[in-house]
């Protein structure tokens, strides 16, 4: 039986705690999850430069706190890809688990097609040390990327539907923003 949005796009799904959650794209599985064989300690160093890249002193995530802003959020990050359908594997982080890292945050404008998701983006002011507590607090807590595959045709028509900008990029503004 098909979903909704709501159901595919719960960000409870994300982690118990529940919203607001703090969402950041995996570009690859094994970037959070390691590889074969490999320490805790070695798993920890790879999923921090894999996942939590150091751009210009920044990592980028998105907050959102229901399934409206996660499946915007979701379209955002696939504007920029060749297919707003493409599967996205999303590792979500609560506020708790950024304050208990010592990491500090600063909202900033989101550079996605939709402005919507744009206005839901924050920047981690990155630092080694404070990146690689937070890894290990959420290796720890045993907190596994998701994967959203089929869902993301469902987002897709959504934002079709609602006149996202992603969808078309001629679009003066983007209607789910509204
Ligand atoms: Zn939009």
């Amino acid at each position: 039986m098909a979903k909704s949005i709501a159901e595919d796009f719960d960000p409870s799904g994300l982690s118990s705690a529940g919203p607001p959650i703090f969402v950041r794209k995996v570009s690859r599985r094994r970037h959070w999850r390691g590889e074969d064989g490999m320490t805790l300690d070695e798993r920890i160093h790879h999923a921090a430069a894999e996942v939590f890249t150091n751009d210009d002193g920044r990592v980028s995530v998105f907050k959102v706190e229901n399934a409206d802003d996660f499946y915007r959020v979701a379209i955002g990050l696939n504007s920029g890809r060749g297919s707003l359908k493409e599967q996205l594997e999303i590792l979500g982080i609560t506020p708790g688990d950024i304050e208990a890292s010592g990491l500090a945050l600063e909202q900033t404008p989101g550079d996605t097609d939709c402005l919507h998701a744009n206005a839901r983006h924050y920047d981690i002011i990155h630092d080694d040390a404070a990146i690689e507590r937070l890894v290990r607090r959420l290796v720890d807590q045993g907190r596994l990327d998701h994967r959203y595959k089929k869902q993301m045709e469902r987002a897709a028509q959504s934002a079709l539907a609602i006149g996202c900008r992603a969808t078309e990029s001629t679009l003066p503004q983007c209607q789910c923003e509204i």
